[in-house]
């Protein structure tokens, strides 16, 4: 039987939510959760199953009762012919990716973290960057869900609610367990190197077409990037992982480390971040290895941010740029964080923010100490004026209003959600302000 604790305080990574739910779950089985929800439906109370807290909205907030999946984290099954796993929903895509490699699998694009769990990292549409790859909830292609009234319900591809099932927002229920079509396990050629940003705009396409995986970082205030270029590697090619030295020095000065130093000082002297941020980007090199996919999409973030997000038909981007570019030229505000720029090819999730749409992603940061308010304000502004649809998990002011023009499918969401759970079990204020 799950496992309860009394009264525990929840927050998220980014420290942007926080709740009191009057009780946490540790289920340990499908018929665990249905138990947990029954009992809590019976009672009166709502009920949300939380993964790694790694969104920056209130998604997940709840004060009723919390569940918590960390129990279910198991490999069910794996199909070596087809190559489909499945596994229990709260297993994080950090122990996920080598029990792949360990059976020759691999997904078939990443974000660029791994402490997310499956549940979690579907739910709110998580994605990476590539022309013509997809998302992660593209992968999935069966989903076994606890609605409201306790039943467990399959579905899979041949389902009518499939198109609903993979970006739920965790408003239709208690997702258990997941089945996910991978790929060979993959080495990926990763190339980094800084560029001027007209050169990339000006090569953008060929950059996006001809590469399996490209996106850059821009530093505002200057016209400097990093760029990013990840390719499949033909098979035989052998594995040339970033030296340890190169890496610390790169990932744990320039990202993590000497980077929250940095935060914290110019968080009071916001006037030299221009000139911080120019000599940031001069100090990052060019750099090239070869690893397994999932250590070349991932890397680790240890300085604690505020995230906005939001996908835009990919003509958007060079307007989208110089908005921002003219904000910064304003003088309203400086910015510390490098802005980061993905893409991806349409898919047909109809909660995803890529459904019937190839994007290009445009994400502002701010450090975690400083107030971000005004900032992804005037950037939320830009993006919405170029159709801009924000990623679930991270913030945005935009109300069901908004998103009922911005999905074709939102209605149909919506019937599905009423259908699965008229009483709003799974409900919280997000859920009412997105989905009406
Ligand atoms: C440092 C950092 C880096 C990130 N990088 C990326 C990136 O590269 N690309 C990207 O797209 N996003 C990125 N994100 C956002 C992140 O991937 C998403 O917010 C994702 O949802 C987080 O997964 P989680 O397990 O923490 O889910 P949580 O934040 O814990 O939950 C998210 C939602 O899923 C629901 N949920 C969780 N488990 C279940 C379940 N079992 N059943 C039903 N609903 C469930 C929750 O109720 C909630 O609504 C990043 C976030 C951070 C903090």
């Amino acid at each position: 039987m799950a496992e309860h604790t009394t009264r525990e305080r929840w927050t998220n990574w980014g420290r942007s939510a926080e709740s009191h739910p009057v009780r946490t779950a540790h289920p340990t089985s499908t018929a665990d959760v249905v138990a947990t929800v029954r009992e809590a439906v019976s009672a009166g109370l709502p009920v949300k199953a939380i993964g790694a807290s790694h969104s920056f909205t209130t998604i997940g907030a709840t004060d009723g009762v919390l569940l918590r999946l960390d129990r279910m984290t198991a490999i069910v099954a794996v199909d070596v012919t087809t190559r489909r796993v499945r596994v229990q929903a709260g297993i994080s895509l950090h122990d996920l990716n080598p029990l792949l490699r360990g059976r020759g699998l691999a997904l078939p694009n990443l974000g660029d973290v791994d402490p997310q769990s499956v549940a979690g990292a579907i739910s709110t549409g998580t994605h990476g960057t590539g022309g013509r790859l997809f998302g992660i909830s593209a992968a999935v292609v069966a989903v076994q869900l606890v609605t409201a009234a306790g039943d467990v319900l399959e579905i899979d591809e041949h389902h009518p609610w499939f198109g609903a099932a993979r970006v739920t927002l965790g408003a239709l229920g208690i997702v258990t367990e997941v089945t996910l079509q991978c790929v060979p396990a993959f080495l990926l050629h990763a190339r980094e190197e800084p560029l001027a940003l007209p050169a990339v705009m000006e090569q953008l396409p060929s950059l996006v077409d001809d590469n399996d995986h490209f996106e850059f970082y821009w530093f505002p205030h200057t016209t400097r990037t990093l760029t990013k270029r990840n390719n499949r590697v033909p098979e035989g090619t052998a594995r040339r992982p970033l030296g340890r030295v190169r890496r610390w020095v790169d990932d744990e000065l320039l990202s993590n480390t000497a980077f929250e130093g940095i935060n914290r000082v110019v968080a009071r002297r916001r006037s030299w971040i221009p000139r911080v941020n120019g000599v940031a980007a001069s100090v990052l090199s060019a750099r090239e290895f070869v690893d397994d996919s999932f250590e070349v999409f991932v890397s680790s973030r240890d300085v604690r941010f505020r995230e906005a997000e939001f996908a835009m038909p990919r003509e958007a981007l060079p307007h989208v740029l110089d908005e921002l570019a003219a904000w910064f030229g304003a003088g309203h505000e400086n910015i510390s964080f490098p802005i980061e720029v993905r893409f991806t090819a349409a898919d047909d999730v109809w909660m995803s923010t890529g459904h019937e749409r190839d994007n290009c992603y445009v994400a502002v940061h701010q450090y975690w100490r400083s107030d971000y308010r005004a900032y992804f304000a005037a950037a939320q502004d830009i993006f919405t004026a170029h159709e801009g649809r924000p990623h679930w998990g991270k913030l945005h002011t935009l109300d069901a209003g908004y998103f009922a023009q911005r999905y074709a499918r939102f209605d149909d969401f919506v019937a599905v959600r009423d259908e699965l759970d008229p009483g709003r079990t799974f409900g919280n204020a997000y859920l009412d302000r997105v989905l009406g």
